[in-house]
């Protein structure tokens, strides 16, 4: 019985796109296909850099690890877009669209205590 990565033979995407042996107890593998993960990959390791996201994903207990690849996958992507704000480019937008339609007084915007009493 001698270690056979995933099973199959094909790396995880994140090993196949850094082009290295992936190991049974692979961090990426279950976050990260054989076809669409390499894509996937190549955005986080440009912005953030595969050990460092793999140093990050150890700290994470198991049940979350795969919300903070999706978010971190998000951020990465954003960051390509838009270097200086990234994902917060977008959020700017929202605010902006908010502060637009501030004449509709949505009820947490003005704590005027009108109803207490
Ligand atoms: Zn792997």
């Amino acid at each position: 019985m001698a270690s056979s990565g995933t099973g199959t033979g094909s790396p995880c995407g994140a090993c196949k796109f850094l082009r290295r042996k992936c190991a049974s107890d692979c961090v990426f593998a279950p976050y990260f296909c054989s076809e669409q993960g390499p894509a996937r990959f190549a955005a986080i390791h440009k912005v953030f850099g595969a050990s460092n996201v793999s140093k990050l994903l150890l700290h994470i207990p198991v049940h979350d690890r795969c919300e903070a690849v999706v978010t971190i996958a998000y951020e990465a992507q954003a960051r390509i877009r838009d270097p200086v704000y990234g994902c917060v480019a977008h959020i700017f937008a929202l605010q902006q669209q908010v502060s637009k339609k501030k004449h509709f007084k949505p009820v947490w915007s003005e704590g005027n205590g009108r109803d207490r009493k």
